[in-house]
């Protein structure tokens, strides 16, 4: 009696399992019915529903992150910001605009933690100096497209002032009120990191920044007395501690004259 009703049992589970498989989709189908068949040919044939459209609508290969915004400078809080004083005596900023941590073609950098990013309080700026860094920063992702991320390092404090050595390494004499910028000389080994030697940069990148530099009209381009680059002479100027990053000095746009 248990022996019958034991295979029984065993019966009626490889039925049931039979039959829940049967209801289960079948990857190894079979091709579409003649009738499908026919409505896809007059699908592809409507305007409104075409192939391409529907494969466009299939994800394939792995999960993109999310996009960032079209533009950089869409994420960016603008103001019209006021520089005060001199950059290397008695600067402030009002209503400074900061610049983003990284976005295509750059990458802020801390010159203090060397790391990157930088801290949020280092990179506030006049908006028309970010604005002419992210113009520049477009100009080099479109000339050099295979090379690294520009490193951007500091500008100003949020409210500008002092930004001497007690705010960590060798501090700045300048980038007191906003109209200062230091950006990294891309290294030839494409590490994220300041060059600590010149022959770590690379130099035929190194010369295009001041060319591009001088051609967004600043005051000054500091650049590395070692590295041998060159421009118009008053505005290049060659400066110690700068075999590493330029650093470029903006007229106030808010004087007259
Ligand atoms: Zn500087």
């Amino acid at each position: 009696m248990w022996l019958v009703s034991a295979v029984a049992l065993i019966a009626v589970v490889a039925i049931s399992t039979g039959a829940g498989r049967s209801l289960l989709p079948d990857r190894d189908a079979p091709d579409p019915s003649p009738s499908a068949t026919a409505d896809a040919d007059a699908a592809a044939e409507s305007p409104r529903t075409t192939p391409e459209s529907l494969q466009e609508k299939v994800p394939t290969g792995p999960p993109t992150p999310p996009p960032e915004p079209a533009d950089i400078r869409e994420s960016i809080t603008w103001r019209q910001s006021t520089a005060l004083g001199l950059p290397m005596s008695g600067g402030r900023l009002v209503d400074g605009v900061q610049l983003p941590s990284s976005g295509p073609g750059f990458v802020t950098w801390d010159p203090v933690l060397k790391e990157v990013p930088n801290r949020h309080w280092r990179r506030y700026g006049h908006d028309d100096v970010v604005r002419t860094v992210l113009n520049v920063v477009d100009r080099y992702r479109e000339e050099f497209p295979n090379a690294p991320p520009l490193l951007i390092g500091d500008l100003s404090r949020p409210r500008g002032g002092d930004f001497g050595p007690q705010w960590g390494s060798l501090g700045h004499a300048s980038h007191q009120n906003g109209l200062d910028v230091d950006v990294y000389y891309p290294r030839t080994d494409r590490k994220l990191l300041g060059p600590t030697t010149p022959s770590q940069v690379n130099p035929r990148i190194a010369q295009w920044l001041v060319d591009a530099f001088v051609a967004t009209e600043p005051q000054f381009v500091f650049t590395g007395p070692s590295l041998g680059l060159t421009g118009p002479p008053g505005i290049v100027q060659a400066l110690v501690n700068h075999d590493n990053h330029l650093h470029i000095r903006y007229y106030n746009p808010d004087s007259a004259g």
